[in-house]
């Protein structure tokens, strides 16, 4: 390693963080002094409305280690984390919360992987605390279900706090996709993959940055991004009621010649035509999630633009 290199790359991103950004920087600052080697923290500011991004500025002009990337308006966590890392240039790259959710001291468990020859080290939560009955259990489904529904290898409980080697991370940036889902990404990839256990903590200050729309943008992005099942759900549900049908047609002609029944079914006929109305219009939205999609890959428009840099 030369003397200019950096060794670690920390990508920290931000939103609306002001009461977490100092205690993240003094937690992360004593973690990284604490290996001896070169490291730069690299906050994003996905757009904050309060005082984040003053407070960083802040902290970047007193220490040289410190990088600011400000975008100019919210993007989101995905965007922002492909942003701290198109702009890194340690040789293993780190994301990790600002929140100290994930607890800064388990990156050394995840340099530990890295030096033994690992290329990607995801930390595997094995608890999560202080968060809603709501947000664990729909998170247990969701990673359990992108699972069944994928040919990726992707681990569950994983979330977006992993170390990745330059090698991966170089690799990252080739891929254009917009509605990015970055830890499915980087499962896709393959190399040489480990995990991590730890316990999630609660949010050191604040709140969840993340409610309940961007967790459904999140996680159809997810879906969308990774599997065609959603799609080939009309021809499953087709198939189905097109045997139903069929054994239910072969009943009312049997009725209608054989015997003297007068046919009744008008409460059988509403229902069944709301039934495949909401059915058709699932359908629809759910073509309509990957149509969105396509669109936005055709616009090509940049996946981010950049208000400020600092430190770089
Ligand atoms: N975040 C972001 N942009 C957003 C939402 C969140 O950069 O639009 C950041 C946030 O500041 C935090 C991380 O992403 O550092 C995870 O968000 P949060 O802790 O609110 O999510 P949760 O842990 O509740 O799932
Ligand atoms: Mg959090």
């Amino acid at each position: 390693m030369s003397n200019n290199e950096i060794q670690y790359s920390i990508i920290v991103p931000l939103y609306n963080e002001e009461l977490v950004v100092n205690e993240a920087y003094k937690r992360l600052k004593a973690v990284m002094d604490y290996t001896r080697e070169s490291y730069e923290i690299i906050f994003v500011n996905d757009g904050s409305k309060d005082r984040t991004v003053e407070m960083t500025r802040k902290i970047c002009k007193k220490d040289k280690n410190i990088k600011l990337l400000s975008f100019s308006r919210n993007f989101g966590h995905q965007v922002a984390i492909t942003a701290g890392m198109n702009n890194s240039s340690g040789n293993a790259v780190i994301v990790i919360d600002a929140d100290l959710q994930d607890p800064p001291e388990v990156m050394l468990k995840m340099i530990e992987k890295w030096k033994q020859g690992f290329d990607v080290v995801y930390g595997k939560r094995l608890k999560r605390k202080g968060e809603t009955f709501f947000k664990k259990t729909t998170a247990k489904l969701f990673y359990r279900t992108l699972k069944s529904m994928t040919d990726i290898n992707m681990p569950v409980d994983a979330g977006d706090f992993r170390l990745i080697d330059r090698k991966v991370c170089d690799a990252l940036k080739s891929i254009p996709e917009r509605n990015r889902y970055v830890r499915g990404l980087i499962s896709w990839l393959g190399f040489k993959q480990t995990g991590v256990e730890f316990i999630r903590e609660e949010r050191f200050a604040g709140e969840t940055k993340y409610p309940l729309k961007k967790m459904v943008k999140f996680a159809s992005d997810a879906l969308t991004s990774f599997s065609y099942k959603p799609l080939k759900l009309a021809t499953y549900i087709g198939a189905i009621i097109s045997v139903f049908s069929f054994l239910y047609m072969v009943f009312i002609l049997f009725e209608k010649m054989f015997t003297e029944f007068t046919v009744q079914g008008w409460t059988f006929i509403v229902a069944l035509s709301l039934l495949f109305n909401g059915l058709m219009f699932i359908m629809l939205g759910i073509i309509g999630e990957y149509i969105g999609r396509i669109y936005d890959e055709a616009k090509g428009r940049p996946l981010y633009i950049i208000d400020e840099k600092e430190g770089f």
